[in-house]
């Protein structure tokens, strides 16, 4: 059979629409959970496309709602699609769909933030790291509070080849509130660049889609939307543990309008900073008065070698946070306050 008339034979039948469903089973859009539904099936088919061909493929769809976007992923031709959605209302209009869709659509109730990906699909999907990405796609459309500390998770994910990453270069096309989605794939001196900025492209190809205007979603969210697709590279463009990575990043953007020696500084206790970070610029070969917006992905990688060349030196400086000895200090100085020793006695 050709492709198209492959494509055709796995067309949803007519179904109710996306609008029907939700007033059948009177799924009103949670405030609490940040439900914003989208409704017309040419964006949804637009945020699908951007996955690539799905034709064939294993796909996990987080947070499929009354399943617009899942519509569109099962149009698209995927073979294997398991969904995660927390809220159980939702759980009887995907059935419908996996009727209309029959041994496609795997449906789970859970939370995708502790869902074990790592065992959702069968082995045969994976791809050695070194070889094209899997025939496997993680989409969603999820709540913007989930979605940030879902992908900080995911990329941690990624360097470890853990969770969705078991089965190798798995390629993630998710929604973010504009303004993160901005974050994401900032270049250097770019005004939106941040820590995740960083983190997230040492680690793969990021590409801002298209922006969802805020309108097309109902009930309408405060902001826009934008799509974006990370691609893991073959080789992350920095060779160190993921925590010391982040750790470096972290202390360099916690003061993003100073020069960046003010943040290496924080990465080593008093009684050495002054030292260990010349030390470390120097050997990382990077002008301290650069800002951290203004590192390339080099200069960062250059900064955590450099650092990871300190730590193997002197291991103790690994769990060295300049915040926690702040925390503490600020906890001996109130404890010996006269007014916080009345109030404790
Ligand atoms: N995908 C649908 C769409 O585009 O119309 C719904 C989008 S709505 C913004 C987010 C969906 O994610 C809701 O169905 C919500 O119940 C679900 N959700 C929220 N947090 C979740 C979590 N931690 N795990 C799984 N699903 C979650």
């Amino acid at each position: 059979m050709s492709a198209s008339g492959k494509l055709a034979s796995l067309r949803l039948p007519p179904l109710p629409t996306v609008g029907e469903l939700i007033k059948l089973y009177n799924l009103r859009a949670e405030k609490q959970l940040s439900q914003n539904f989208l409704l017309d099936l040419r964006l949804t088919d637009k945020i699908v496309r951007q996955a690539g061909n799905l034709m064939d493929a294993h796909v996990c769809e987080v947070g499929p709602g009354p399943g617009g976007l899942t519509r569109s992923i099962l149009n698209s031709g995927a073979a294997d699609l398991l969904v995660v959605e927390k809220d159980t209302r939702f759980i009887p209009g995907l059935k419908l769909l996996s009727e209309a869709a029959p041994g496609r659509l795997r449906i789970v109730h859970g939370d995708i933030l502790t869902y074990r990906t790592d065992r959702g699909f069968p082995a045969t999907v994976s791809k050695p790291w070194g070889g094209d990405p899997p025939n496997l796609h993680i989409i969603g459309n999820l709540p913007f509070s989930v979605s940030t500390p879902l992908i900080i998770k995911w990329l941690e994910d990624m360097a470890n080849g853990t969770g969705p990453f078991v089965y190798g270069r798995t390629r993630l096309t998710l929604t973010f509130q504009k303004e993160v989605a901005e974050r994401l794939t900032a270049s250097t001196g770019s005004k939106q660049r941040s820590r995740l900025s960083v983190m997230a492209q040492y680690l793969c190809t990021v590409r801002n889609c298209f922006t969802i205007p805020g309108r097309a979603f109902v009930p309408k969210p405060e902001v826009d939307v934008g799509v974006v697709h990370f691609t893991p590279l073959v080789q992350p463009q920095i060779q160190q543990p993921f925590k010391l990575v982040e750790k470096v990043v972290r202390n360099i953007f916690q003061f993003r309008r100073k020069y960046c020696h003010k943040g290496v500084e924080k990465l080593f206790p008093e009684a050495c900073r002054m030292e260990l970070t010349q030390e470390m610029m120097q050997k990382a070969d990077v002008d301290p008065t650069l800002r951290a917006t203004e590192l390339t992905i080099s200069q960062f990688r250059a900064l955590a070698d450099a650092y990871a060349q300190l730590c193997s030196r002197e291991p103790s400086l690994l769990s060295y946070e300049f915040r926690e000895e702040l925390r503490l200090k600020h906890l001996g100085r109130r404890r010996n306050s006269p007014t916080d020793a009345l109030s404790s006695t």
